[in-house]
């Protein structure tokens, strides 16, 4: 929602920049606490149940961010020394500061794709042989919607053939779902759905469900009961954050299905952007509320264009060489995005 005064930066950078609606607020102001540690704090616990049902898990742990997510994800399958299998551009290799290598002691078999998600075939020809020379795999990571590649959707039917392989070989795989939520409304398969073929999913709350704070990370009861220690190893353990759980229940309740909303921004979005010259969008990429626009054969350049846009008020990011990447979220409509089309008309055409 636009709020007064406002009106004039439409700010596109990420669905992270959202700031919590009144009834958020009002949610917060009258959560139950108690503390968290001990198991106490009866929103936290709500909270936690209500996401490991809608992802089809026994259990779900509340952490403070999704990096935290996946580091205890990843923590709590893989020892030091363990191999994980992961697509080239995903989350957890590219933005989470090295967590996976530095905290946890692992490394990564990469597999490079266009669209974000690969099949069990690509998975297969990289699992190590049981043998002293290699190193051993661990661990098999996806990531849906794929931030890098577009908010892209990963397959449920071959996230569903990757998890076979995986049981077959004695593999746990997790889901970097930080946007499932955007995925299950794209495609109107449930969450569990996904989940189902998985071992081990975390979700962000703070991403276009507009949360201010808050991840989880969700799988079988001994395996939370496990991901628990790590987390409070990693000083994650949270007191009376039933005031930040009480957002995040929130959220789910009243601003999950207008994900929708976003996700038809993103196109309106996608389609006025092909028309400038210079300007290339794969609308095939456009699924979510992600859009990643090729300007290599605009005269100013990504660097160019943010600049002057920044000054006319429109911010989004520069994400490579030739590459900005746009996000739509809950605090701009339909009019933000139709001005923030005319705007970059005018001053890039
Ligand atoms: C944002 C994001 C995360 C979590 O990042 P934080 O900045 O720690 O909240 C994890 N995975 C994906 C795919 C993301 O886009």
């Amino acid at each position: 929602m636009e709020r007064p005064g406002e009106a004039r930066m439409i700010d596109l950078r990420s669905d992270t920049v959202t700031r919590p609606s009144r009834g958020m607020r009002e949610a917060i102001a009258s959560a139950e606490v108690g503390d968290d540690v001990f198991g106490e704090d009866p929103t936290i616990n709500a909270l936690q149940e209500k996401v490991a049902g809608l992802l089809g898990k026994e259990a779900a742990l509340f952490v403070a961010s999704g990096t935290m997510a996946n580091t205890v994800a990843v923590k709590t399958h893989v020892g030091h020394g363990g191999e994980v299998i992961a697509e080239e551009g995903c989350h957890i290799f590219n933005y989470e500061s090295g967590s996976s290598a530095s905290i946890s002691g692992i490394q990564f078999r990469n597999i490079p794709t266009g669209m974000g998600h690969f099949t069990a075939v690509d998975v297969a020809a990289r699992l190590r042989p049981k043998e002293m020379h290699a190193p051993q795999t661990k661990l098999i990571a996806m990531e849906n919607t794929h931030n890098r590649a577009g908010g892209t959707v990963f397959p449920l039917e071959e996230m569903k053939k990757i998890g076979e392989l995986a049981r077959r070989n004695g593999i746990p795989v997790h889901l970097d779902g930080a946007r499932l939520w955007n995925a299950s409304i794209a495609t109107g398969v449930d969450m569990a759905e996904f989940g189902k073929t998985v071992h081990s999913v975390s979700v962000c709350l703070s991403k276009g469900l507009g949360a201010p704070v808050g991840s989880l990370v969700a799988g079988s009861k001994e395996y939370i009961d496990r991901a628990r220690v790590v987390r409070k190893m990693l000083g994650g353990g949270m007191r009376q954050a039933g005031i930040l759980a009480a957002a995040g229940l929130y959220a789910i309740e009243h601003q999950w299905e207008r994900l929708a909303e976003d996700h038809a921004n993103a196109r309106l979005l996608a389609e006025g952007l092909r028309r400038i010259p210079g300007m290339e969008v794969d609308l095939d990429r456009v699924q979510t509320n992600i859009v990643i626009v090729d300007v290599r054969e605009h005269p100013l350049g990504e660097k160019g264009i943010t600049e002057r846009m920044a000054e006319q008020g429109v911010l989004f990011l520069a994400i490579g060489p030739g590459r900005l990447r746009l996000v739509t979220h809950i605090d701009v409509s339909r009019p933000g995005i139709e001005e923030a089309l005319e705007r970059m008309e005018k001053a890039l055409s």
